[in-house]
């Protein structure tokens, strides 16, 4: 199933179409899967983060590394900030050129989709990533679903 979500960002300052593609997309070790919703369901209530990794020089198909990132934020059940000492370390460990990186954070309450907010983080920082994966826990810790956005 595809979803298609065309958001207007920024009082039209730009447009940007964020395209949904289904989690089996993503291929994903599956103690790596395990792992990262094990992080966020620990931090349920709160927006849980971090980045999935997949090594470009290895013939590796999965992404196979989680790194789990601690998120700052005020108001962490609505909105998540990466918590700079960990993140920053975490570009250099895997820089770009060598590495496919997905940020990943959960959505507690809210479906998967992506939220404005996080439309406006993601412009920022859409060099940095491979894309984005937003796991929802709406219909409970043992039913999540997902949204996979890539770059425009
Ligand atoms: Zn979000």
């Amino acid at each position: 199933m595809k979803k298609e979500n065309r958001i207007n960002a920024m009082n039209n300052t730009f447009n940007i179409q964020a395209n949904s593609l289904p989690i089996d997309t993503l291929s994903i070790l599956p103690s790596v899967y395990s792992g990262m919703l094990e992080h966020l369901r620990t931090h349920y209530p709160n927006e849980g983060c971090g980045i999935l990794l997949r090594d470009k020089r290895s013939n590796e198909h999965h992404f196979h590394i989680f790194e789990p990132i601690p998120n700052t934020d005020q108001h962490p059940q609505q909105r998540f900030y990466l918590e700079p000492s960990v993140y920053i370390r975490l570009l250099f460990r895997y820089p770009e050129a060598a590495w496919d990186r997905i940020l990943v954070h959960s959505h507690p309450l809210t479906s998967a989709a992506i939220s404005h907010e996080d439309i406006s983080g993601w412009v920022e920082t859409q060099a940095l990533w491979t894309g984005w994966l937003v796991v929802s826990f709406e219909d409970g810790l043992d039913k999540p679903s997902f949204s996979y956005y890539t770059k425009l």
